[in-house]
């Protein structure tokens, strides 16, 4: 399988990097990728993960990364997620979603403390921005940070929390100045789950991604120092929106790890099934969609590595990262959706992998922005484009 290969896009070095990552995943995960399934990924797995250096990709040497940037860490998501897309999104939870806004906005001890262990894989970071009432109007968030003395007072409930009950730390978004719009009014935390009055409500029942926990907790007088803030009070919208942006581009690495599987298998299977005295590739309505994913994977790869690319470049990526979530992710469900019909009945059994990668994509149009919030950046984005102020 050389498709991936594309030496027009990608670098010598970025093509052996994925080499390395593909052989470490066939196998570290490969031989428990179907059993953890069942769910929950052993904590070891995070650790070889980050020994191999695959949690540090995007992080300073200082802690612990290679700082090799955006470009490698799409390379790692869309490789693990081939294998298992639960424990990449655990990953990713992990070193991208909690540790791009410790990276980018903590302290030099903030990193140390709080995102080295993460790098290494010794310790689990999750992400709060989601609440049983705000989802995609994120500026409508309701837990609170209250001042009391030189320490934060935070309440609130957070939903859907990736690693949730698994995590020694969370980057939570509260509102710390109510009287002002939230985009001024929110400041970010890091908050230690082992605090008293932190609680796991319950893990979510997941159709898919069931290797990882995805949880609701629950915020009652949370007290965190100022040691914990990350960037200044009110700087929390901007750590938010900053983060999205490198989490949409990977998650768009992950969902052509989704693809990229099922497509493999129905290919193969399409060329060894025969029915009416030949294989099923014979006939278009088979192989046309070979045809059609095989290009929604290539589109994909040049789409998540532009803006991968410009990000590692520091230039803005809101609309690029926006095209490559949505498209890679509505691919991936399609991709999935036709392995699966490729497959015939064996397709909707678990004997076959695509099954599981079919209920994991159906994800990805909903996580980390739907795909109408999507679509709405990115119409805004082309406006200010050809109409700016
Ligand atoms: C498995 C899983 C893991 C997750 N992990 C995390 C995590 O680690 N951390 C975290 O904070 N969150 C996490 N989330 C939450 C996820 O980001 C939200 O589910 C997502 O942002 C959508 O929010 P919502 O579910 O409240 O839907 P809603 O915002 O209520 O949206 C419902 C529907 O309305 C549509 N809609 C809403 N507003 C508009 C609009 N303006 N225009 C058009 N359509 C609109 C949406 O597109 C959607 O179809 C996770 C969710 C899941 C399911």
């Amino acid at each position: 399988m050389t498709d991936y290969l594309n030496t027009a896009l990608w670098t010598d070095d970025e093509i052996k990097f994925r080499e390395e990552v593909r052989e470490f995943c066939e196998r570290e995960i490969g031989p428990i990728a179907d059993e953890i399934d069942h769910g929950p990924y052993p904590k070891d797995i995070l650790r070889k993960i980050g020994s191999a250096g695959y949690m540090g990709v995007l992080h300073e040497e200082s802690v612990g990364g290679s700082h090799k940037g955006l470009s490698y860490e799409i390379i790692v998501a869309e490789e693990i997620s081939a294998v298992n897309g639960g424990l990449d999104m655990a990953r990713m939870a992990s070193t991208t979603l909690y540790g791009m806004p410790v990276s980018k906005f903590g302290t030099e001890e903030q990193k140390i403390k709080y995102l080295k262990p993460i790098v290494e894989g010794e310790k689990i970071g999750c992400i709060g921005i989601t609440e049983p009432d705000v989802g995609s109007d994120t500026a409508g968030m309701k837990t609170q940070a209250v001042k009391d003395g030189d320490e934060w007072v935070i309440n609130g409930e957070k939903r859907f929390i990736t690693n949730g009950s698994q995590a020694d730390y969370m980057v939570c978004f509260a509102i710390t100045d109510p009287s002002v719009n939230s985009k001024k009014g929110m400041s970010a935390f890091i908050v230690d789950t082992e605090a008293d009055g932190f609680s796991i409500v319950k893990d979510h029942d997941l159709l898919g991604m069931k290797s990882a926990r995805v949880s609701w907790l629950k915020m009652e007088d949370v007290r965190v120092g100022p040691d914990k803030l990350l960037g200044e009070t009110g700087d929390g919208f901007k750590i938010l929106m900053d983060e999205l942006d490198s989490e949409r581009t990977a998650i768009a690495g992950e969902a052509i790890g989704y693809g990229r599987t099922p497509y493999e298998v129905s290919v193969k299977h399409a060329n060894e099934r025969e029915q009416f005295g030949r294989p099923i590739r014979m006939f278009e309505g088979v192989s046309f969609k070979i045809a059609n994913m095989s290009m929604k994977l290539e589109a994909g790869r040049a789409l998540t590595l532009a803006a991968a690319r410009k990000y590692d470049r520091g230039e803005p990526i809101t609309r690029e990262a926006s095209i490559a979530k949505l498209y890679t992710t509505e691919a991936a469900i399609e991709i999935t959706n036709d392995a699966l019909q490729i497959l015939g009945g064996s397709g909707y059994t678990t004997e076959y992998p695509v099954e599981r990668f079919l209920r994991d994509a159906r994800l990805m149009t909903i996580g980390g922005g739907t795909a109408e919030i999507l679509r709405f950046l990115i119409q805004r984005e082309v406006f200010k484009q050809f109409y700016p102020k």
